[in-house]
């Protein structure tokens, strides 16, 4: 029989113990493995079948164990140092504060808010599909370890993304259990009066959106959910945080305007009740929550209590404060909306009174060359809003900056205002404790795994004892996956009797290749399907047996996704392989958390170059994995021999084409059958293959240090945050410099036609010029009405090629030498000739103030 409703019953545990009630409270336990034991000694059964989650455990264990417990002394004291020693995390100084003491020259923002339409946090709170959740969630925990004051920001969705199964044909099933918030580590944010605190959004059919907002504490920082599963809510508002990425487009747009819109006000009522720093950057990871812009604008300038801008200073507010992170190459990836839907939305009954819908359209309209005017992109729109914008390898950057070239046309791909920063992995999270405990044994300070001497450590581990421990996480990994292989036959209805082979399947003494990702089709889960037979043979290998571990979940609406899925479950299904070749279904951080420590060989063969980053290949590596990969994302830029293979990729060929596909697929064959299975099983006296561990601790120590995501938050605090929070200050509170900068650009941008190149000489150097001679330049600028403190004038030099185009340019600034009448300026400089070969130069004029990031953020060039 069907509830008429539900809801959860708190437990109340002993006044004694009550201090587990805060530890499960805080997300901090997740990557905290004394926390974890904690949890686990309350009830070990209990702690496994519960999936290890805290709230569930406190409330399904029995009173008489917690009179038990209560009683015990030791554990008394145990819980009480676990309180004091989260106490103490959450309050101390840490990188952030000593950091800002040192360098008191730098901007601190006070606070930093991080929009993500999805949060990968722990397994207990599904709230993520795939690579993007996961670095949201371990973007927030470390900043939490390293005390950068940020608050996150995304929705609640009541299904999370999706449960797979599998079919009896291996045809992935999906499920959408509810998620009770009740039951989650979650609190509502409430008024201080008791009520709940929701924000409402102006909704053109309808009656305002409510959500409330629920609040999970992710150590030290704040993670704000929206929810519309509101009383007051029409059912067709409810379901707005039904699923993530799931609906029409309609749906994703009243999504991403709860997030984007409702994400600002959620802040507001956060700061308002708690007393919190108002942000002062406000980063969005990926466009989805690009509408945040706008209600900033709304704020700035229509708003009565606000300080009534301008719209053009308003923007320059808006886009000083804004970091703008792009995650994908792949043109589905990104959000494309009709524009009569957004004007819909931010019409007259819209969701952000006083801004005018046409300034709104203006930003995200694909108005560029190859662009469709009548669509309206959050990518577009998250360049335009934000001063800085990133990709998340040096790789992506590149292709990225070609990518968006089009909304910088006046300028050369390499200076199109995107940089990168490559992403890292939380590794309190993500390494083993096993690996934790190698390195501490040699002296290392786990509290300090984010040293380089931490990684270095591992270099010095006997290489029988790295093997040894390798064992043991392969064993666990291979029990691990007999469990679910078993669960899931029975599932797709098999009896017992047919099932005893699970107890064989998989070896814990076999070379293990991982292989686990979402199952787009640019990451081409069946690539190692292009020769069936090869396959076979390298896994029924009589000396030197290789085993798969494949995970993976296909978007629901995604049919040929599935069909790649059935297709490599069916290989596996055959009697004669299953018990190499394995496919787990429901990949999650809980299938993730030891499949990685489990692996020798990590797998990545992508369609180059749409793997934006990849990080499960640094998850495995911070776990004595090798990685065998396409030349993609970080292992683009981080490749050594020491670190795995590169697959080669044939690039030249056009994408997903078969040629291609057969290429890279032989490649792989080879490298597995020559290389890594000829090293793994190189093995010493003892059986340990001591070429192999080389590598897997010259990967720890030197590779270590790069992927962890304390480098990268570090990275977006020193290049992105604090720079962005130094502008915004410079604009001021009251708004004069933004209005100054604001009234600047309109200036330059009505001046600029008049500002021409009018004539170059230069000197010193003849048709023959040598290695060494010096070149001296004069250029004669027309600036009509502009001044030449406006503009800077740069001689552009480099290397030629056959068509004259400059490559690799250098620009060497040119200096106002002397102004004659009518707005006539000549500007000087120098230039020593460095190489030989074909040489060139040419010489332009761009607009300069001290608040642009960039020369080509105008958009405006003036060249010879
Ligand atoms: C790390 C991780 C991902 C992302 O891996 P990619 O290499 O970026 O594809 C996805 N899902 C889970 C569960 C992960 O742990």
């Amino acid at each position: 029989m069907r509830a008429i409703r539900r809801f959860t019953v708190r437990p109340v545990l002993p006044d004694a113990l009550a201090a587990l009630g805060e530890l499960a409270s805080n997300l901090r336990w997740s990557w905290h493995p004394p926390t974890q034991d904690l949890f686990a000694a309350v009830d070990p059964e209990l702690w496994r079948s519960t999936g290890h989650d805290p709230v569930r455990l406190l409330g399904e264990v029995p009173g008489e164990r917690w009179r038990q417990l209560a009683a015990d002394e030791s554990f008394v004291r145990r819980v009480g140092e676990a309180r004091a020693d989260l106490t103490a995390y959450l309050s101390e100084d840490r990188w952030y504060q000593r950091a800002r003491d040192e360098r008191p020259d730098l901007t601190w923002p006070r606070s930093v808010a991080y929009f993500s339409p999805e949060f990968g946090i722990t397994a207990v709170l599904p709230q993520y599909s795939g690579g993007l959740g996961i670095l949201a969630g371990d973007h927030l925990k470390t900043a939490s370890d390293l005390g950068v004051p940020i608050v996150g920001v995304g929705l609640l969705y009541r299904h999370g993304y999706f449960k797979q199964a599998l079919s009896h044909e291996g045809w992935q099933l999906e499920s959408y259990p509810v998620l009770d918030p009740d039951g989650l580590p979650l609190s509502q944010l409430l008024e201080s009066d008791g009520t709940r605190a929701t924000i409402s959004i102006r909704m053109p059919d309808g009656p305002d959106l409510l959500a409330r907002i629920w609040v999970a504490a992710v150590g030290r920082v704040p993670l704000l959910l929206l929810d519309t599963d509101v009383e007051g809510n029409p059912d067709h508002y409810i379901e707005i945080t039904d699923r993530l990425y799931g609906g029409n487009t309609e749906h994703r747009l009243r999504q991403e305007l709860l997030l984007g819109v409702g994400g600002v006000r959620a802040l507001r009522a956060f700061s308002r009740i708690t007393g919190a720093a108002a942000p002062e950057v406000f980063h969005t990871n990926e466009g989805h929550a690009g509408f945040l812009g706008i209600e900033r604008i709304r704020e700035l300038t229509a708003d009565p209590s606000g300080p009534q801008l301008d719209v053009a200073t308003a923007l320059e507010v808006g886009r000083a404060s804004t970091v703008f992170t792009t995650h994908t190459p792949v043109p589905a990836g990104i959000d494309r909306f009709p524009c009569t839907l957004v004007e819909q939305y931010f019409g007259d009954r819209g969701a952000t009174p006083g801004v005018p819908v046409d300034e709104v359209l203006r930003l995200g309209t694909e108005d560029y060359a190859g662009g469709d005017p009548g669509v309206f992109n959050m990518a577009v729109m998250g360049f335009r809003l934000a001063q800085r914008a990133n990709g998340v390898s040096q790789l992506h950057g590149q292709v990225s900056r070609g990518m968006f070239n089009g909304l910088w046309p006046a300028f050369d791909e390499a200076e199109v205002p995107i940089t990168s920063i490559t992403n890292g992995v939380h590794a309190p999270t993500w390494v083993a404790r096993e690996v934790i405990a190698m390195a501490s044994r040699q002296g290392a300070d786990p509290e300090d795994d984010d040293t380089e001497a931490f990684w270095a450590a591992l270099e010095k581990v006997p290489a029988a004892e790295v093997w040894s421990t390798k064992r043991l996480l392969r064993e666990r990994l291979v029990e691990d996956a007999r469990r679910r292989v078993r669960k899931c036959w029975e599932k797709r209805g098999a009896t017992a009797g047919e099932l005893g082979w699970i107890d064989e399947a998989l070896d814990p003494d076999v070379l293990t290749i991982g292989f686990a990702r979402r199952v787009p089709s640019y990451k081409r889960l069946t690539l190692m399907l292009r020769d069936p037979e090869r396959l076979k043979a390298l896994l029924l290998h009589p000396e030197r047996p290789v085993q798969l571990v494949i995970a993976g979940k296909a978007h629901p609406a995604d049919d040929g996704g599935k069909r790649l899925i059935q297709e490599l479950v069916r290989f596996a299904d055959a009697e004669d392989v299953r018990h190499r070749i394995v496919f787990l279904p429901n990949y999650d951080i809980g299938l993730a958390l030891p499949l990685y420590p489990g692996c020798d060989v990590w797998l990545n063969n992508p369609l180059r170059p749409y793997e934006a980053c990849g990080t499960s290949g640094m998850k495995a590596a911070l776990n004595g994995g090798l990685n065998l990969s396409i030349l993609d994302g970080w292992w683009d830029e981080w490749y050594e021999p020491e670190f795995g293979w590169p697959i080669p990729s044939a690039d030249g060929l056009e994408d997903y084409s078969d040629k291609r596909d057969d290429l890279e697929a032989a490649a792989l064959y080879d490298l597995i059958e020559q290389e890594v299975a000829p090293r793994f099983y190189d093995r010493d006296a003892d059986g340990v293959p001591l070429r192999w561990v080389e590598m897997l601790r010259h990967t720890w120590s030197s590779l270590g240090p790069k992927v962890l995501a304390t480098r990268m938050v570090r990275d977006y605090v020193g290049q992105l945050y604090a720079p962005a929070a130094h502008n915004t200050r410079a604009l001021g509170a009251d708004a004069a410099g933004a209005r100054g900068l604001a009234g600047w650009k309109a200036r330059v941008r009505a001046g600029w036609p008049s500002v021409r190149v009018e004539h170059v000489e230069a000197e010193g150097v003849g048709d023959a010029a040598e290695v060494g001679a010096v070149m001296t330049v004069r250029a004669y600028v027309a600036l009509g009405e502009l001044s030449p403190g406006d503009v800077a004038v740069q001689l552009v030099h480099g290397r030629v090629d056959a068509e004259d185009v400059i490559v690799e340019s250098r620009l060497t600034p040119l200096d106002l030498a002397e102004s004659y009448d009518g707005g006539r300026h000549r500007f000087d400089g120098q230039v020593e000739l460095g190489r030989s070969g074909p040489f060139g130069y040419t010489v332009r004029v761009v607009p300069t103030h001290p608040l642009l990031v960039a020369p080509a953020e105008l958009g405006v060039v003036a060249s010879a």
